[in-house]
């Protein structure tokens, strides 16, 4: 093993011993693991597990996803957030399924982080990370949580990309680089974490310059949140089954169904029922509802709703 700043058994061993049995761990399909890539981009593990075994027993090869309709990717992804995520990834399995002479992969996942950041949704992170874990590509892995642990480790307030991404570079153990990838995303997870750092039990303390002070780095980014105010109308049929339309196939409703939402809609001479509060990461939603009629609405569990939507429903049986 060559001789690096982190000292690479040390952090090997720990993994080895200490990693959480999540059930992509067991799989070096390319698919698969990228199922799981994406599902956690922006979902908690513990929920994104219930995801992955319902996304990869019914699309277990870019092929069954790629001939299957989007709405039903939608489906499955209802209540996971950002559905946008959903849509992307039946454009990606649809493009691994094109032929070579189309800009395809004749249905073969491509096998390095290059080719794969070519496909919809895909960015470096998720390439570096498919690459390493399927086909032990020597490619590191960089995000939020591998910027912490380098900033703690340098004791840098605000690192740039390009300088976290020469420290993980630098460091990576190129004999597996798939599993140093695992192994340093799983301590910035669970024992670098950005509140309660667990130093104690820090299997590469001994190198980290930040660890009497943690929490000054990184310094935290200023995130603005945005205030958004939308109104809704919530008509309702003589069965009690909702009038829905099919939200626009971009933005972070993309291609849900839901009763019509927006800034500006006219909801004159229906009756107000009450305010829905929904937190994104960036912002937060306000939907005024407003309850009327229609003559056939349909039946919410036969289309992709979004937990937003499904908390605007849920207000007529309030
Ligand atoms: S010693 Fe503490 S701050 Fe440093 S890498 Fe380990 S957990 Fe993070």
């Amino acid at each position: 093993m060559s001789k690096q700043y982190l000292q690479q058994n040390a952090l090997l061993s720990w993994y080895a011993a200490s990693k959480r049995d999540l059930p992509w761990r067991h799989t070096k399909d390319p698919w698969s693991i990228l199922l799981s890539e994406i599902l956690l981009q922006q979902t908690q593990v513990s929920r994104g597990i219930g995801y992955w075994h319902r996304l990869t027993a019914r699309f277990p090869t870019p092929q069954s996803m790629a001939a299957a309709e989007v709405d039903e990717v939608l489906h499955l992804w209802q209540g996971a957030g950002y559905y946008s995520r959903a849509r992307r990834l039946h454009a990606l399995a649809q493009t691994v399924c094109l032929p070579s002479s189309e800009g395809g992969y004749d249905g073969q996942m491509p096998t390095t982080a290059e080719e794969l950041r070519t496909l919809p949704g895909v960015g470096p992170y998720t390439a570096a990370a498919v690459a390493s874990i399927a086909f032990g590509e020597p490619v590191a892995c960089v995000d939020g949580n591998i910027r912490r642990v380098m900033a703690r480790q340098t004791v840098q307030t605000n690192p740039s990309l390009k300088q976290v991404e020469a420290w993980a570079a630098s460091n990576l153990y190129v004999e597996d680089a798939g599993d140093w990838n695992q192994a340093m995303m799983e301590l910035g997870a669970t024992t670098c974490t950005p509140r309660q750092p667990k130093c104690e039990v820090c299997s590469v303390a001994s190198s980290c310059k930040g660890r009497e002070e943690a929490h000054r780095y990184p310094e935290p980014k200023k995130i603005k949140r945005k205030r958004l105010d939308l109104t809704c109308a919530l008509n309702i049929d003589s069965l009690g089954r909702p009038h829905l339309v099919q939200r626009e196939m971009k933005g972070i409703l993309a291609g849900m169904w839901g009763p019509p939402m927006g800034e500006q809609l006219d909801v004159e001479g229906l009756e107000y029922i009450g305010e829905v509060k929904h937190v994104l990461s960036h912002r937060d939603l306000f939907v005024k509802v407003w309850r009327g009629s229609c003559d056939v609405g349909t039946e919410p569990s036969s289309v992709a709703i979004s937990s937003l939507d499904a908390k605007i429903l849920s207000l007529v049986n309030e």
